[in-house]
């Protein structure tokens, strides 16, 4: 059964304990980084972070708000980065089918460096690095080692605030609607992140660009082709619904 997360951006207190914990569990090293007057802390994902808290903050009339961001890769149901590495070397991105996590594999290593700017450039939210040492191109894997074994993922089981859930795929996205109809009633702008391409399901409460340039899909493989088709049509079919109701 397809496996989802639901991220509660509004349940974050960035603690940074999902951050440590995934480099714990992966057995990451840290690394050295510099005061840069924020609290978010590296400067951004890298070969040995895989997850990591984002700290942004913006002015509403005369107060300072800060949001947090938990980054990670979001599993998409149709992935640009295996699209991209398929071409290249096959085997070197794998779709998981119990979970349908995006995994990459030892033979990434084999991808030439050519390949992997595609893969980045592809990855609508900007996650693929590659270890300068291995060659190794690195993200989240879901914890698909603890998963297949029926544990929940180190950053879910961290965290304290109930913002990382993890379970069946509809499951997660109940949740995330009925949570977001109670914040909707004091946050407007609460939304969901492109719930139906992703299996990592974020909930905002306020404009995407006041948590991270990459919230919402970016760039050119923003969306496959499957799922640009899926938006195009859907219009027409919601007006097409209450004639189909007439008939039915
Ligand atoms: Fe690949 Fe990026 Fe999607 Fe993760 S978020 S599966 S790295 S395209
Ligand atoms: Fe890290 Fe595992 Fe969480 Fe992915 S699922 S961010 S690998 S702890
Ligand atoms: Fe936010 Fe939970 Fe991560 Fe702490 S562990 S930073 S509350 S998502």
């Amino acid at each position: 059964m397809s496996k989802a997360f639901f991220i509660d951006t509004s349940r974050c207190t960035a603690c940074r304990g999902c951050q440590v914990a995934c480099k714990e569990w992966h057995e990451l090293p840290a690394t050295k980084t510099r005061q840069r007057g924020t609290h978010q802390n590296p400067v951004d994902l890298n070969p040995y972070t895989y997850k990591l808290v984002r700290f942004r903050e913006h002015k509403v009339n005369d107060t300072v708000k800060w949001n947090f961001f938990p980054d990670q890769c979001r599993h998409c149901l149709e992935a640009p980065c295996k699209d991209v590495a398929d071409n290249y070397v096959k085997g070197a991105v794998v779709r998981d089918e119990e979970t349908g996590a995006i995994i990459y594999t030892e033979l990434t290593k084999q991808l030439p460096n050519k390949a992997f700017e595609e893969m980045r450039s592809d990855c609508p939210y900007d996650i693929p690095r590659r270890h300068d040492g291995t060659g190794l191109i690195v993200k989240c894997d879901m914890c698909i080692d603890r998963v297949s074994n029926g544990l929940l993922p180190m950053c879910v089981k961290t965290c304290p605030s109930g913002a990382m859930n993890f379970g069946a795929r509809k499951e997660m996205l109940n949740m995330a609607n009925k949570r977001l109809a109670v914040l909707k009633r004091e946050y407007p702008k609460a939304q969901l992140v492109d719930e139906d391409d992703v299996n990592v399901i974020y909930l905002i409460t306020e404009k995407p660009e006041f948590y991270h340039d990459f919230v919402l899909a970016q760039g050119f493989g923003a969306i496959t082709r499957k799922a640009a088709l899926a938006k195009l049509v859907s219009p027409v079919k919601a007006q097409l619904r209450p004639l189909q109701n007439l008939f039915a």
